[in-house]
């Protein structure tokens, strides 16, 4: 059966009413026949259907064996980082979501757990960072903003060989993209902010297990930590995931006519954008990725800020906003936005230049969207060219 036929049969229909929409069941607790004899629920922290069916939904999507579903993204990475102990150590990707970095070395570093930062686009220099008392290898792929993508394969047999556990954050590729237990990740993760929800209207997380035994303990740490997904939440994501596969495809359709004309422009240096032959990990993304996704990247040969602020000022269909993975256009501005509190030599390292723009491509139609972004490089370089002139003058 293909994905967007299993996405929306394995959604099960309520068996007390036939409901084809999974019930909100917005409740706290669970009236019991007799003290401890219950329907296998008993208090909503520990147990929700509504949520049990999204948590099921994602372990299938993924291919692994349990699902659970967090607050926020950030709560679910939180839960996984809560598997380790004092003393272990993380190997993680360089290019990681600022958040995930912020948790790592602000909260995590403070009880005694060290990260190790390395390109794991090279699975080579993820064998080398492994110390006896690394337990876990963290990645992204593609990474955020300049789509990076690591050879997950590779590094889960390094993981493997090691005996580290390998998480991935799946949330740039989606499960109808990729799916990171079939190339031997242990967890993944998502951010179902994202694509998904994938609608702009909800924050919520993922960790999906590869067996029982991990899954046992994530599920211990979601209950006993209480970062849960609330019912309506829940809901909104199962009915966001519902039509996944196609918006999927559409994003990555739209991304890739996006990013060709971006590479036509003059005013342009470099597009980001793993369906590019020119990209630099594109042999390995093509290989790994069914769909190369909906986020481009770019940034101009007149590397100014004020020049790449009137072009994100000036899209009327593409919203200045945060976030990605949303049916409705994005774009924002890492330099002053998502990437703002890292040291500015750091930042231009990991690519993030004053004038770097990212685009979260929409399912509008493509035309559209093209046609908006000429007119804002356009009107951009036009104002640009006139103070040059006064300047000149
Ligand atoms: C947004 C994001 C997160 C954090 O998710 P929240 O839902 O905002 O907490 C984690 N990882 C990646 C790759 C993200 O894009």
């Amino acid at each position: 059966m293909s994905e967007q036929t299993t996405i929306l049969h394995s959604i099960p229909v309520d068996e007390l009413t036939g409901a084809i929409s999974v019930p909100i069941y917005q409740t706290s607790t669970y009236v019991q026949d007799a003290p401890g004899v219950n329907k296998g629920y008993d208090y909503a922290r520990s147990n929700n259907p509504t949520r049990k069916a999204l948590e099921d939904l994602i372990a299938k999507l993924e291919n692994g064996t349990n699902g659970y579903a967090f607050a926020s993204g950030l709560a679910a990475i939180d839960a996984v980082i809560k598997l380790l102990q004092a003393g272990d150590e993380i190997v993680a990707v360089d290019d990681i979501y600022g958040g995930a970095f912020r948790l790592f070395t602000h909260v995590y570093e403070k009880f005694g757990i060290t990260v190790t930062y390395v390109d794991t686009t090279d699975a080579e220099n993820v064998l080398n960072a492994i110390t006896p008392k690394t337990k876990l290898i963290w990645i992204e792929s593609p990474t955020n903003p300049t789509l990076k993508i690591s050879d997950i394969e590779a590094i889960g047999k390094i993981a493997k060989a090691s005996n580290v556990l390998l998480c991935v954050d799946n949330t740039f590729a989606s499960p109808a993209a990729q799916k990171p237990i079939n190339y031997g990740a242990d967890i993944v993760v998502h951010s179902a902010t994202k694509y998904l929800a994938g609608h702009s209207d909800l924050i919520a997380g993922l960790v999906v297990t590869a067996t029982p035994e991990l899954g046992e303990k994530i599920k211990f740490i979601q209950n006993a930590s209480g970062a849960i997904l609330a019912p309506f939440d829940s809901w909104l994501v199962i009915r966001g995931i519902e039509t996944l596969s196609l918006r999927i495809k559409q994003h990555s359709e739209n991304a890739q006519a996006i990013a060709e004309f971006l590479t036509t422009q003059p005013l342009i240096k470099n597009v980001y954008y793993p369906g590019l032959p020119t990209h630099k990990n594109h042999a390995i993304a093509a290989e790994q990725l069914k769909y190369f996704g909906g986020v481009v990247t770019f940034d101009l040969k007149i590397d100014d800020k004020q020049l790449a602020t009137d072009i994100v000022s000036n899209t009327k269909l593409f919203k200045l906003a945060e976030s990605l993975g949303g049916v409705k256009s994005l774009l924002c501005l890492p330099c002053e936005m998502t990437h703002k509190s890292i040291p500015v030599e750091k930042r231009y390292a990991a690519g993030v230049t004053d004038s770097l723009i990212r685009l979260s491509v929409g399912i509008e139609d493509v035309e559209d969207l093209i046609a908006d972004l000429q007119q804002a490089i356009e009107l951009a370089t036009k104002n640009h060219n006139a103070k040059q002139q006064v300047f000149t003058a």
